[in-house]
């Protein structure tokens, strides 16, 4: 207990990422009582004075969370090997470092859940957690209730399994229909496969909900910190 490898101490600290922090250790930045540290492999606890570029280590941070209303056209990364706008480009700027819990395709919208605990961001992305994901979804195309109904046994699609999802034809307007669609799961481009499957094509695609944490009366680039007793009961 206590006990972490070096690389992610510095990760929950909030100065580097687990990579980068790998980084700076390859540099001789890094020391550990005195000692500058050589391999990335040692584990620390407590007791270990660690130094970046001749300074203390800050204290872990505690774990906190933020909703983050993600408009349309920003990519979930840290860096887009094609330039795009990030997510992470977008946050306040008194935000401290943080990562996401999954993330969004560029066009999608809505709720997507920050935090600076990477250990939670991967608990709460995995499948075994099961939060059910929420999106409203607008697609080109029509669908009977019934084809809907059948996605409830889950489907496989190009060899990949999909889990039970729950879909509700909304309403038509024009040539699209509104669904709202829930799953269990954060497979990439799930809800698109799944309703290309059925002959729509998704062109608009919000998530409204993430476990028990909604996206609500957030405004869209806003991001809102989740505290205290509401983050620990749900966590
Ligand atoms: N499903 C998708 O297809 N895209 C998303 O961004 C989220 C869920």
């Amino acid at each position: 207990p206590g006990e972490m490898r070096i690389a992610k101490r510095l990760a929950r600290a909030g100065i580097a990422s687990r990579r980068d922090a790998e980084g700076m250790i390859a540099d001789g930045r890094v020391k550990v009582n005195g000692k500058v540290l050589e391999s990335p492999a040692l584990t620390v606890t407590a007791r270990d004075r660690i130094e970046i570029d001749g300074s203390p280590l800050p204290a872990i941070e505690r774990t906190r969370l933020w909703l983050f209303h993600k408009p349309a056209g920003l990519v979930t990364t840290n860096r887009d090997p094609e330039g795009r706008p990030t997510v992470f480009d977008r946050l306040p700027e008194d935000m401290p470092r943080v990562l996401s819990v999954g993330r969004l395709d560029i066009n999608t919208e809505g709720l997507l859940l920050l935090t600076n605990d990477g250990g939670l961001a991967r608990t709460l992305e995995l499948p075994a957690t099961g939060w059910l994901r929420r999106y409203r979804v607008r697609a080109h195309g029509s669908v009977k209730q019934e084809q809907l109904d059948e996605l409830k046994n889950g489907i496989a699609i190009d060899g990949v399994f999909y889990g039970a999802v729950e879909a509700a034809l909304e309403r038509e307007q024009g040539t699209n229909v509104w669904l709202s669609v829930g799953l269990r799961e954060g497979k990439n481009r799930e809800v698109k496969r799944i309703l290309g499957h059925l002959g729509l094509e998704v062109n608009r695609l919000i998530r409204v909900s993430f476990g028990p944490f909604q996206l609500a009366d957030l405004e869209e680039g806003a991001v809102r910190e989740i505290k205290g007793r509401t983050l620990r009961d749900q966590l």
